[in-house]
């Protein structure tokens, strides 16, 4: 194939728009993964691979970034007594369990 033949130019034009597709996927993918709070590289590969399949896929996932801090907040918030299993309420000052008296440690 020389350097007129114009199956070799559609062909160039077909790869660059297939490359420029499987990088603006695995890169969209793996953007919205991080913006979620997902692996951001390995959503990337799988956005680079499955394309929009990848990308709808993290598109619709639950924020795993926000119910993970929403899961901090809940245990910040009530100490679990290991004795009794009483849920205490963390508050400034208090040390022991307000049901058995066992050292919490906070
Ligand atoms: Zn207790």
């Amino acid at each position: 194939m020389g350097m007129h033949d114009p199956f070799a130019g559609y062909l160039t034009v077909i790869v660059i728009t297939l490359v420029i597709y499987y990088f603006s996927t695995a890169f969209l993918t793996g953007w919205l993964a991080e913006k979620k709070g997902y692996n951001s590289v390995l959503w990337g590969i799988f956005g680079f691979f499955f394309g929009f399949i990848a990308l709808l896929t993290v598109g619709f996932a639950p924020n795993y970034f926000g119910s993970k801090k929403e899961e901090i907040k809940v245990n910040e918030s009530e100490v679990l007594c290991g004795t009794c299993g009483n849920k205490v309420k963390r508050q400034a000052g208090i040390k022991f369990c307000s049901t058995c008296g066992t050292n919490l440690s906070i």
